[in-house]
């Protein structure tokens, strides 16, 4: 007991077999997809050792449908590319192989070390080089969660476990392989992993995996904006995202994450605002129905920009100028933490720039912008904030109206050309109670 307690928390494989039969774990060959399949057999053939690995096994033992499959092998990259006709070798920092067979990309790596003594780390532990080859107990090692660490061989149906990943996905629990502040300072993106998995896949995380995690959380301010963006992305997209935000604020990592997050979920509107955005992703993905990034981004931020817009109103900028830099603003301050691309930005500033725009109602300008290129989505972030309550439901009515109303009633419609513009930008009435209409993101 105290010996495989030792072993866990150095992380060390445990000692006895750590080979499990189908009977144990049900896993059957036929569960993974032909391509992952294929690429183990052939690779088999030539004399390594392969097997699926990760989050493909992980998914397929809890029931869910793995949105990829991975690869492990103890045959360099070198050695893999040939062995199929459509491979490419990838990566920089780590060399993976991209096997494309029947439509599917198989990715396949070789089993790596990540020896925490000699690994190359930056002065907060952070590991900044750990590309090195190594047998498959040490790619087990370096790999995140106890869950993430299973290996399914589909030509003898086994699950190669060595740190008691199985007995934890029977409990539903989440535990970080190792020492868990250790691996959160090589690589504090683990914690947003860690949070995203559990809101994902339905874990509790292990009381040592949540623990150090309010503590760690600014070791997120030296993670590289990119892998930030792409991870961020993930949880945003999970289908879970409401669920992990609330992980995120319960753990204390939100502050990490999008800067100044905990400033606009501390104001009634804007929390409101990001909560029904996330509700409303969440059930697209679920529904699979297609999330726009930009839109989300958009909404996650807009309150900032309003915040900016309108301390710059107040200090005597005119409106759309006062917009524009408030954009700047913003975008300036999150891109260098979060490396939002620039297709993204440009989306989400049309998406913001449209909004004031909403409000003129009267002559030729609805008409022009209802042929706006981005005219669907940003209606729908404008619906979005009259069901949060920022603008009057009524508002939202007259633009989905004038949408779908043929030409006489959209003239009918038109409001007089002198209505002051200024106005009615102030006159902010709450509307807690109005509908949650779908957003029809592109
Ligand atoms: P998802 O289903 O959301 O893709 P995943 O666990 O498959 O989840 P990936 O980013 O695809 O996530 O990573 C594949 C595998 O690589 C993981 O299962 C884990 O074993 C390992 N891994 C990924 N990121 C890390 C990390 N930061 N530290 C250690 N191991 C990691
Ligand atoms: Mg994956």
């Amino acid at each position: 007991m105290i010996k495989r307690f030792i072993r866990r928390v150095f992380g060390l494989p445990a000692n006895h077999t750590d080979r499990v039969p189908r009977q144990k774990h049900g896993l059957a060959r036929d569960a993974i997809s032909p391509a992952a399949a294929k690429v183990c057999a052939v690779l088999r053939e030539a004399g390594f050792s392969a097997a699926v690995v990760g989050g493909a096994v992980r998914d397929l033992l809890l029931g869910i449908q793995p949105q990829d499959f991975d690869v492990a092998t103890d045959a360099r990259p070198e050695e893999v590319k040939p062995l199929f006709r459509r491979a490419i070798i990838i990566g920089r920092r780590f060399r993976l192989v991209h096997v494309m067979l029947g439509g599917e990309t198989v990715e396949v790596s070789t089993f790596r070390a990540a020896d925490p003594d000699t690994a190359e780390k930056d002065e907060h532990g952070r590991v900044l080089r750990d590309n090195v080859f190594g047998t498959q107990a040490e790619d087990a090692r370096r790999r995140d969660f106890t869950v993430n660490a299973l290996y399914f061989d589909p030509a003898t149906e086994e699950v190669v476990d060595f740190h008691g990943g199985l007995a934890d996905l029977k409990k539903r629990l989440l535990r970080v392989i190792g020492d868990p502040v250790t691996r959160y300072r090589e690589d504090p993106i683990r914690m947003l992993r860690a949070v995203r998995l559990a809101a994902k896949l339905g874990l509790a995380l292990e009381s040592a995996t949540r623990a150090p995690i309010r503590e760690l959380g600014p070791l997120m301010e030296r993670v590289p904006p990119a892998r930030l963006f792409d991870e961020m992305l993930k949880l945003l997209l999970s289908g879970h995202a409401s669920a992990c935000l609330r992980q995120l604020r319960e753990v204390g990592l939100h502050k990490g994450v999008l800067p100044l997050l905990d400033v606009i979920l501390e104001q009634p509107l804007g929390e409101r605002f990001v909560t029904l955005a996330l509700a409303q992703t969440d059930e697209r993905v679920l529904a699979e129905r297609p999330v726009s990034p930009a839109f989300l981004f958009a909404a996650l931020l807009w309150h900032e920009v309003l915040a900016a817009w309108k301390a710059r109103q107040a200090s005597g900028e005119r409106s759309i100028p006062a917009l524009e830099s408030a954009m700047d603003e913003v975008l300036d301050t999150q891109c260098a933490k979060l490396a939002i691309t620039r297709k993204l930005t440009a989306t989400m500033r049309e998406v913001w720039a449209m909004q004031p725009r909403f409000e003129q109602r009267a002559g030729s300008r609805p008409y022009r912008m209802a042929e706006a290129p981005r005219f669907r989505m940003a209606y729908d972030f404008l619906a979005l904030r009259a069901a949060s309550g920022e603008v009057p439901a009524e508002l939202e009515e007259w633009w989905r109206s004038f949408q779908s109303a043929d030409a006489e009633t959209r003239k009918a419609m038109l409001l007089p050309e002198t209505e002051p513009r200024k106005r009615r930008r102030r006159r902010r009435k709450k509307r807690p109670g109005a509908g949650t209409p779908a957003p029809e993101a592109a």
